[in-house]
């Protein structure tokens, strides 16, 4: 799995970090979305796949196929 973020679709709602905090962050300054990791092992993959589906701004993207 690869994952993507769009800060500039990111309205910093912070959801994404709350369901998947090793994967996610938000910047201090102004809660946008920090991608930690870009291929999070299998584990994480269920977490990662329900910040996608719950991000208010659909910022997050995802490809299975890695
Ligand atoms: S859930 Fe979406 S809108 Fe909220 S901080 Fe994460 S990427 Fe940004």
């Amino acid at each position: 799995m690869k994952v993507s973020v769009d800060q500039e679709k990111c309205c910093a709602a912070g959801t994404c970090a709350m369901v998947a905090p090793g994967v996610f962050d938000q910047r201090d300054e102004d809660g946008i979305v920090v991608l930690l990791l870009s291929e999070p092992p299998a584990d994480l993959h269920d977490s990662v796949r329900e910040a996608a589906s719950v991000c208010p701004a659909m910022a997050i993207h995802l490809s299975e196929d890695a």
